[in-house]
């Protein structure tokens, strides 16, 4: 693999050379049966420079998924009759001219490509460049660098964390030559990914959603990636981008302090051995991570069990689990992964169930990507980089149609509108297939809030069949207590067990938690935000200059978009308000009051609007005051384009 195109190509994963096609007619045949249409007819027109094939008629209608994927975004048979004849007259073109490179497009070129996948939206168009290596005008990396517009001047940034936020801050930071100082709390990098080694413990979003726009790995083996493969990943992208050695790991901050004379931020970082240390930055970023502080619930006589108690978050992997009673308390994403992965091997296992989950279809949860999908991303150039694109752009519009609600919608709690309770009832015809001879369990597991009001599982029917082996029983009685060998529920149930799963999720309204942030006049950011964490663009917060926040409040899709795009956006944001300031020749900038409010009113009023925004729902979406302060309602598309400017007229400027 070469890195040869890196400077051209805004990719750590860039290949020059793609290996040719040799294969016979009939293969090639077999293979355009298999791939995925539209994005292998992109590749094709883009590796010919032929986008001719590109025709109107064959646009993938990108049906509306309420449940399971729809083939080629709702193709018609015959599309796809017609899409694989030209797939196979491509193939055999790149066979026989033997072309095994693709290179920048035309902007024409582009502009028929992103037609073509968008169904004609020309308004998700330029989210989508931020993707497209190909696009001449694919605008995430930095077109300046620090010594060109600030030489001389001390201006040094620190970056807080080194998780999926931190690396792709790091890596534009770098990339732009702006000095930071990046550290991490812990001794490896990864964040989320290093901490959550469970077993079982993968994506339950598809993979190629979920990478970097300037690291597009294509060879993954599964289609929802195990967490030591993200694990792995994050450390390639890093290594890659020359972060490693930049990284203090072992060090947490601790507090900043505005200091407004300086224009500095006076920071104090505690070392694993607890010494403490003072420094000056002129900024902060903040990618500290959001589902990153375990949710322990405080049951009475917790210290008095004897067996062991572990949190999904903390799992102890000297610990052996199997021959063991185990108790796992809670059913979101977490549990859905650790008990069909423990089941068989354990003495017994009782579930703690509180709400069921709902769980979307995923047959191939656990499955490899296909070999013909193997030998496409080999051989056809750009290819696996078309699929991500495209698996993106479905991203965009997601399921928001399946969670939007109905005003007076008379199915309410259940449901909330025609649509929802169609997706209700779908999901409920799948578990009562699932659960066949278990009415008892059955009954347990139709959750009784709409779907998509809390965040959706990814089901092949191994939760089910967890839950229906003999060794398992599940409880949906609370806890009352903890005894000394075991756990107490209200109908009087002692279960015994050795070992305590708590698998009860996270904090993550608690932003910044254990961190003191003082800002301009004093004022402690806990205290300004009152456990209503609030930031304009997710990103900055009035009254703290030079402050930014990555994976912020009201960032994070739950339905649609990619996570990537918005923590790279952030992370691309801060920079070119960084950029704003050396311009400028002044201190800092400082969010407006207005611009925060104008923002969350916005972000509010679309979230009422949602199944999780219901006044009848709980979940962790929301913080203390009820607000939902975690949840991203609009599409990437819209994030793109209020972050892709730094708008003066949100800022005042300190000189
Ligand atoms: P979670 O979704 O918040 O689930 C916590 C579970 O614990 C819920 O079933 C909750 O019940 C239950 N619970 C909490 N307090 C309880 C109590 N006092 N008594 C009994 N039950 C209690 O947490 P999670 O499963 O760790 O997942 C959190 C988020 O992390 C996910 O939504 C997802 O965003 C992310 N995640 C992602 C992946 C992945 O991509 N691979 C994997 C894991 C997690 P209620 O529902 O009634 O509150």
């Amino acid at each position: 693999m070469s890195t040869s195109g890196i400077d051209r190509y805004d990719d750590l994963f860039w290949r020059d050379e793609y290996e040719p096609i040799t294969e016979s007619d009939e293969f090639l045949q077999e293979i355009a049966d298999k791939a995925d249409l539209p994005s292998l007819l992109v590749a094709i027109a883009a590796a010919t420079g032929d986008t001719a094939v590109l025709t109107e008629d064959l646009r993938p209608p990108l049906t509306p998924v309420d449940t399971i994927g729809h083939p080629h975004g709702g193709m018609s048979e015959a599309q796809q009759h017609k899409a694989r004849e030209l797939a196979l007259t491509g193939l055999r073109r790149l066979r026989d001219e033997r072309i095994t490179s693709v290179g920048m497009l035309s902007d024409t070129a582009v502009t028929d490509v992103l037609g073509y996948l968008t169904g004609g939206n020309a308004d998700w168009s330029d989210s989508l460049k931020h993707e497209l290596d190909l696009a001449e005008d694919k605008s995430a990396a930095p077109d300046w660098r620090f010594e060109d517009v600030a030489e001389g001047r001390r201006f040094e940034v620190l970056i807080v964390g080194a998780g999926v936020s931190g690396i792709a801050a790091g890596h534009r930071y770098r990339q732009a030559g702006v000095p930071f100082t990046m550290i991490d709390a812990a001794d490896r990098l990864g964040g989320t990914w290093q901490k959550n080694h469970y077993p079982g413990v993968r994506l339950d979003t598809p993979t190629f959603g979920y990478s970097y726009s300037f690291a597009q790995r294509v060879d993954w083996p599964h289609q929802f990636a195990e967490g030591g493969e993200i694990d792995d990943y994050l450390n390639t992208v890093a290594e890659r981008a020359g972060l490693i050695d930049l990284i203090e790991f072992g060090t947490r901050l601790v507090s900043s302090r505005w200091d407004d004379e300086a224009g500095a931020w006076i920071v104090v970082t505690r070392d694993a051995q607890g010494a403490e240390r003072t420094r000056t930055f002129q900024a902060i970023v903040s990618a500290v991570g959001q589902l990153d502080i375990p949710n322990i619930p405080d049951f009475p006589g917790a210290e008095r069990f004897r067996g062991v108690a572990m949190h999904s978050q903390e799992w102890d992997d000297s610990y052996d689990w199997r021959g063991k009673r185990v108790a796992v308390i809670g059913t979101g994403a977490s549990a859905y992964q650790i008990v069909p992965a423990i089941y068989e091997e354990v003495a017994s296992l009782t579930v703690f169930q509180r709400s069921a989950p709902w769980m979307l279809p995923a047959p191939t949860y656990h499955d490899n990507h296909s070999e013909a999908f193997a030998w496409l991303v080999r051989k056809v150039p750009y290819y696996g980089q078309w699929y991500r694109l495209w698996v993106i752009t479905q991203g965009i519009p997601g399921r928001f149609h399946t969670v939007r609600a109905e005003k007076d919608w008379p199915g309410a709690p259940l449901s909330v509108s025609a649509t929802n309770r169609k997706v209700r009832d779908e999901l409920i015809a799948r578990l009562t297939e699932q659960f066949e001879g278990r009415p008892d369990l059955l009954e347990i597991a139709v959750p009784s809030y709409p779907p998509g009001a809390k965040r959706m599982l990814r089901d092949n029917g191994v939760w089910a069949k967890a839950l229906m082996a003999e060794s398992t029983t599940v409880s949906t009685h609370a806890i009352v207590e903890l005894t000394e060998t075991g756990i107490r529920t209200a109908d009087g149930t002692h279960h015994e067990v050795d070992l305590i799963v708590y698998a009860t999720g996270f904090k993550p309204s608690d932003y910044l938690d254990g961190v003191e942030v003082i800002g301009r006049g004093g004022v402690e950011i806990h205290e300004f935000w009152k456990g209503d964490a609030r930031a304009y663009n997710g990103i900055t917060v009035p009254g703290y200059p030079n402050f930014f926040m990555l994976y912020g409040p009201n960032i994070g899709g739950v339905v649609a978009g990619s996570l990537h795009f918005m923590l790279e956006r952030a992370g691309e944001y801060s920079l070119e308000a960084i950029r704003e300031v050396l311009d400028r020749g002044v201190k800092a900038l400082d969010v407006t009051p207005e611009a925060l409010d104008r923002f969350v009113e916005w972000v509010d009023r679309e979230n009422r609007l949602m199944a999780w925004g219901q006044p009848y729902v709980r979940s962790w979406y929301q913080n203390s005051v009820g607000r939902v302060s975690q949840v991203w309602p609009y599409t990437n598309a819209e994030y793109w384009k209020i972050t892709e400017h730094v708008n003066p007229d949100d800022y005042d400027f300190l000189p």
